[in-house]
């Protein structure tokens, strides 16, 4: 059986709730034969703070580093409210994917059926609903320079941010959509704004040129952002693995992700370049909820999208398909089964869930 290094981040609020299903679900694998993981845990966020005065601490930023994948809860929360700019529990993450270099952020919506009628959308239009958005995550105008508020010395002001992409940034999300399409329903829809942005227009031409070069077989589609946006609440089933910058990313995921239903359903994974040698790539798997300060403590938040992180690190990191495959067949079993956590309806427990996710994958192994 191989074994794995993980690097487990809970964080604060729910996420350390959340992770702890996770880690029965990781010891399931074990004793079933099926992957081993050597495992170490680390402080993030507010946690960290008042352990080290840091969001994330130096020597567990090297285990990181030194991890085949981490996998991360949330951080955040009222306590923390106050504390310094520089140290705020977000930070830990940011420099996580800042250090990491964790350039491509993969957002799933998978619409299962047994949870359609929690989506906004009407059931036929979603129902079966499974798409990727692939989101560009350390370039353009979050961190395009100059940004700044500058003062024109005439009582104005002028706010300013910087839209920036070179080719490679371009080249490099592209190829993870490709390859995204391939192992899945070969179809690329590639979005930016060419018609009022230099940078879009460089982002259409390199999609295009890659598309031509490496990837003939892959179907490439281009939509504007805003076409997009209007597709995705208009049609969302025509899409396979959608890719697009920094900016239109954040915003359409979000979009994307109430297709779905709920916040604690959602996984997600940000990965970086692959190594020359090994193929491997540094890899952090997250659900997109935050630490929930609302529900922390009580037991009740759903651990699906924490349990589906897994599910996707399984997948991406250690290119387990048969055990990704059974992991998200063993969710859907839960929610046809009607089992809800109170986030989907129901008054299910954090532990009952995970429960039900083993039970599920215990009985599917015979
Ligand atoms: P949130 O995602 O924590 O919660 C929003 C709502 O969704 C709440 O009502 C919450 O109870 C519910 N919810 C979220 N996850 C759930 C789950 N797994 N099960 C059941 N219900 C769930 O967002 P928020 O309230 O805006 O932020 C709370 C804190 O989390 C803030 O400190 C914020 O900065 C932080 N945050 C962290 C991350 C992260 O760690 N990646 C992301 C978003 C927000």
């Amino acid at each position: 059986m191989k074994s794995y290094k993980l690097f487990l981040l809970p964080g604060d609020g729910i996420g350390p709730e959340v992770m702890a299903q996770v880690e029965r679900v990781m010891d399931w694998h074990a004793k079933a034969g099926v992957v081993r993981f050597e495992i170490e845990k680390g402080l993030v966020g507010g946690c960290a703070f008042d352990a080290h005065g840091a969001a994330i601490s130096e020597s567990d930023m090297a285990l990181a580093q030194a991890a085949d994948a981490v996998l991360f809860g949330a951080v955040g929360g009222p306590k923390w409210d106050g504390v310094p700019y520089e140290v705020r529990p977000e930070a830990g993450l940011l420099r996580l994917r800042k250090d990491m270099a964790l350039f491509a952020n993969l957002r799933p919506a998978i619409c299962y059926p047994a949870l359609a009628e929690a989506s906004s959308l009407k059931r036929d239009l979603v129902e079966g609903l499974d798409l990727m958005i692939v989101r560009e995550l350390t370039g353009g105008v979050y961190f395009g320079e100059p940004k700044e508020i500058r003062d024109l010395g005439n009582g104005q002001k002028r706010g300013i941010d910087t839209q920036v992409y070179d080719t490679f940034e371009i080249e490099r999300i592209g190829r993870v959509a490709f390859e995204l399409a391939r192992k899945r329903s070969n179809k690329v829809t590639s979005s930016d704004k060419r018609n009022v942005m230099k940078s879009g227009v460089l982002w259409f031409e390199t999609m295009n040129a890659l598309h031509k070069r490496e990837y003939p077989d892959v179907v490439l589609e281009h939509q504007l952002a805003d076409a997009l946006g209007m597709q995705l609440v208009r049609a969302p089933k025509q899409f396979d693995v959608i890719v697009t910058d920094n900016l239109f990313g954040d915003m359409l995921s979000d979009v994307a992700s109430m297709l779905t239903g709920s916040l604690g359903m959602l996984p997600s994974a940000s990965l970086g370049l692959a190594d020359a040698k090994t193929g491997t790539r540094k890899a952090l798997y997250e659900p997109v909820h935050g630490s929930a300060p609302d529900i922390a403590g009580k037991g009740v938040a759903n651990p699906l999208a924490m349990i589906g992180s897994f599910s996707m690190a399984l997948r991406y990191s250690f290119d387990l398909q048969d055990a990704a495959n059974h992991l998200d067949a063993a969710i859907a079993d839960v929610l046809a089964s009607g089992l809800r956590t109170a986030d989907i309806g129901g008054s299910a427990s954090t532990q009952q869930m995970g429960d039900a996710v083993i039970g599920a994958l215990q009985k599917a192994a015979g």
